[in-house]
């Protein structure tokens, strides 16, 4: 049996990753938690014609503004009570860490009740991504991710998660990132946090993402990728909601005996139901479902795994999933490392030769612990 030193609520987490317990209070409501038709109640409950929504939906999905000084088609008199109901001020940034010449943006955000939670916005020749959380910290306890270790503490809300994407939108709008202004192309929940955890709130959040403007920001479903640890219900959920969103499996390993360490939900929902969800989901998206795989060394990157793993994703047919094994970002006080790159090498070409398309993802970020897994906001920073 594989040896682990960082369990699941054990003692050894690293002192600098314990949290004391903060305070926690819910979210104010925000312009963007509303459907159009309640932007328009909420503008004509502060005596304000309806059409203002429509108006400040431009500002705020368009412009990427909810500064009152830019609204200038609205009247001066109403801006400020406009402001205070429907726009408090959810995200403060409070670090930013660049790497990759800048182009890669880790920034720390500080939430109305004193919470942080970090976004990730990487930008390349031809695309940008943004890594949204969508909790404060992370319930699903999997050792070898920084979140995993820091245990759950709230629930984002779906404006929350919005902003973190308005905020990146306008930073690329405003050509802040090296390569002249730009649009978001990929949005992935890969932040802190399980999504399908905080499954309505993500969906409002999803569904005003995909929204036409002036509405959303009229992104592409299929540009949006929802990870998940394998919550077999959400995923279920996720599949009968008519959108061709990405799905994301962290699998990690193919058998359970090592998933039920490194993914401790595992105890629950099993890789088999895990995969069966998986590809029911692709059943009824059409939408590829991509397989995530830490290559950890010496615990999950054995040449068996990857045959074990061809096997059972060739089992449920060809074509319907995609492997992405990433090189192991190492988080503070954890003894597992990633694996040599022959071995990884070697785990890649045995996926190819069961006919698996595997992709190595980069480790964009990992120098300023902005790569997968390292995002923890820690409380004093
Ligand atoms: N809760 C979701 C999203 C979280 S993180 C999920 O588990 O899918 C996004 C991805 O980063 C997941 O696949 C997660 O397993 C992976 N990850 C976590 N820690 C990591 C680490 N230290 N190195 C590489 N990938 C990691």
């Amino acid at each position: 049996m594989a040896t682990t030193q960082v369990r699941p609520g054990d003692e050894t987490k690293p002192v600098a990753l314990q949290m004391a317990p903060r305070r926690v209070v819910k979210a104010p409501r925000h312009f963007a938690d509303l459907s159009a038709e309640e932007r328009a109640d909420a503008v004509a409950a502060l005596g304000q014609p309806r059409f203002r929504a429509k108006q400040l939906a431009t500002h705020y999905f368009t412009h990427f503004t909810a500064d009152p000084t830019d609204w200038t088609d609205i009247p001066a008199a109403a801006r400020e009570a406009i402001a205070t109901d429907l726009f408090p001020v959810l995200l403060t940034r409070r670090k930013e860490l660049k790497a990759d010449k800048g182009t890669t943006v880790k920034t720390l955000w500080g939430l109305h009740d004193g919470n942080r939670v970090e976004s990730v916005l990487m930008r390349y020749p031809r695309r940008s991504t943004l890594c949204i959380s969508s909790q404060v910290g992370c319930g699903m306890a999997c050792p070898f991710c920084a979140t995993g270790q820091l245990g759950f503490t709230r629930n984002l809300s779906a404006s929350e998660m919005l902003e973190q994407v308005r905020l990146a939108m306008r930073t690329l709008a405003l050509g802040e990132i090296p390569g002249g202004p730009a649009r978001l192309n990929n949005l992935v929940f890969m932040g802190e946090g399980e999504g399908l955890i905080n499954y309505r709130a993500i969906m409002t959040c999803i569904r005003t993402l995909v929204a036409d403007a002036p509405h959303g920001f009229g992104m592409s479903a299929r540009n949006i990728t929802v990870s998940t640890v394998g919550l077999v219900p959400g995923i279920n959920k996720l599949a009968a909601e008519g959108l061709p969103l990405t799905l994301a499996l962290s699998l990690h390993a193919p058998d359970d005996d090592l998933r039920s360490e490194l993914v401790p939900i595992n105890t629950r929902f099993s890789v088999g139901e895990a995969l069966d969800a998986a590809r029911t989901y692709y059943e009824a998206t059409g939408r590829r479902v991509s397989i995530e795989y830490a290559l950890i060394k010496d615990m999950n990157d054995q040449a068996w795994r990857a045959d074990l793993l061809g096997k059972k994703l060739n089992a449920r047919g060809r074509g319907w999933v995609h492997v992405n094994p990433i090189p192991l970002n190492p988080t503070p006080g954890s003894i597992w490392t990633a694996s040599e790159r022959a071995v990884e090498d070697e785990f890649v070409a045995r996926l190819r030769g069961h006919g698996i398309p595997t992709t190595v993802r980069d480790t964009r970020g990992s120098d300023i612990d902005g790569a997968c897994g390292q995002l923890a906001a820690e409380e004093d920073a």
